[in-house]
């Protein structure tokens, strides 16, 4: 089932056709040893994904259910977290944890810049905070949180540290073994969704808990949740055949082809395409006047927010774009009408890409902005190209 368009919105993202192939495939019964099979090996390769000692689980849903899911078996009703926010899914923990009488404190950017480390510490000096929730890159502003500051200044005081990775897991690296210079200075947890840089349909919440944010689990003795409790999960996801809730079966079988192809690309091979991609694609649009939202240096991997050069209307130029086949997203809160969003991770090609810069440039030119798109595609392949080394 070839895609007549190019989805290139910050996820869902395009499917290839081996995934569709997986995910039309006969509906076994979802205790089926072919089916437990293929489900152990997707919980073997998210365990690799995230390098985990820990236990990942993978349930039917939307990255949304993965925020809660670490949320409601880590923090009990009257703890505190601190929300640490790039934009629109970070603020999206604050009434997701109020909603389960969590006490929430924020630290908010202006969009299209980072919270300062500085304003982290002091917070966190305050003490009291049972985790913190940090989103790797947020899809409002296409701004991509630095873990290498932000995991030491978090763990020396003690907090879980909480990873939304919806828009980042299988694009940029998220380790949870790795130590942020001192042995206990980890990620506690990532959750995220199939839909985005995995490259898989939306249907999927994925989340992985090492082992203090299981320990965290482990010492609340019961949580207010049935679905979303991992301890109920856990026998099903060691042993996919005991029943729990029915596996959602096809999409098993569309993420076990999407991690494969992960895998085969390998993790360290896709993190600089990732990288390459969206330097790539931000300087191809620069051609055209059109700058990122967030600053190069702290700019995502996945996806950017572009702010449209004066005198473009954002839904002419949008509606123009999705009728030759190119869907790309608009922006959110007082960015609406102002900057568009455009997804570059997961199985997105190169060719794609070189595709959109033309098709941009056509829609400007249509519009009566003058563009040249040959620069555009040329700008964008050298710099895809210097990136990625070859
Ligand atoms: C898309 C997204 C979410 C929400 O995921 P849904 O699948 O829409 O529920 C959460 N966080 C981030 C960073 C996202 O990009």
């Amino acid at each position: 089932m070839p895609n007549k368009e190019m989805l290139l919105i910050p996820g869902p993202t395009p499917v290839v056709d081996e995934i569709y192939e997986a995910l039309a495939q006969e509906t076994y019964s979802h205790t089926d040893p072919r089916l437990v099979k293929r489900f152990k090996n997707s919980l073997d390769m998210t365990k690799r994904l995230f390098n985990t000692d820990g236990e990942v689980f993978v349930v039917a849903g939307s990255g949304t259910l993965s925020m809660e899911m670490a949320i409601v078996n880590t923090v009990a009703p009257g703890e505190k977290i601190l929300v640490i926010s790039h934009g629109y899914f970070g603020d999206r923990f604050i009434p997701l944890a109020q909603a389960h009488g969590i006490q929430v404190e924020v630290l908010q950017s202006q969009w299209g810049k980072h919270v300062e480390i500085s304003a982290v510490e002091e917070k966190l000096a305050e003490g009291g905070f049972k985790a913190v929730t940090v989103t790797h890159a947020d899809t409002s502003t296409g701004v991509m949180s630095n873990l290498e500051e932000l995991v030491p200044a978090v763990k020396k005081y003690g907090p879980l540290f909480i990873l939304d990775g919806v828009c980042a897991s299988a694009a940029i690296e998220e380790n949870m073994q790795k130590e942020y210079g001192h042995p206990d200075y980890r990620i506690d947890l990532v959750l995220t969704g199939s839909q985005k840089a995995i490259g898989v349909p939306p249907g999927l919440a994925i989340v992985a808990f090492g082992p203090k944010a299981l320990k965290a689990r482990e010492a609340m003795d019961k949580v207010a949740a049935y679905y979303m409790d991992i301890l109920r999960w856990l026998p099903t996801m060691q042993d996919p055949g005991k029943y729990y809730a029915t596996h959602p079966v096809n999409m098993i079988y569309a993420y076990e082809k999407g991690m494969e192809l992960v895998m085969a690309e390998g993790l360290e091979a896709r993190y600089k395409r990732h990288a390459a991609l969206g330097k790539a694609v931000r300087a191809g649009l620069a051609q055209y006047g059109m700058r990122a939202l967030a600053p190069e240096e702290i700019a995502a991997p996945t996806l950017s927010c572009i702010l449209y050069p004066e005198g473009v209307n954002d839904a002419e130029f949008r509606s123009k774009l999705a009728e030759k086949g190119m869907v790309i997203a608009g922006s959110l809160a007082n960015l609406a009408g102002k900057a568009f969003r455009i997804g570059h991770m997961g199985n997105a090609t190169e060719e794609m890409f070189i595709k959109a810069m033309e098709l941009v440039g056509e829609t400007l030119n249509e519009m009566g902005l003058r563009a040249d798109p040959a620069k555009a595609v040329e700008t964008f392949k050298n710099v895809y190209h210097e990136g990625l080394g070859k």
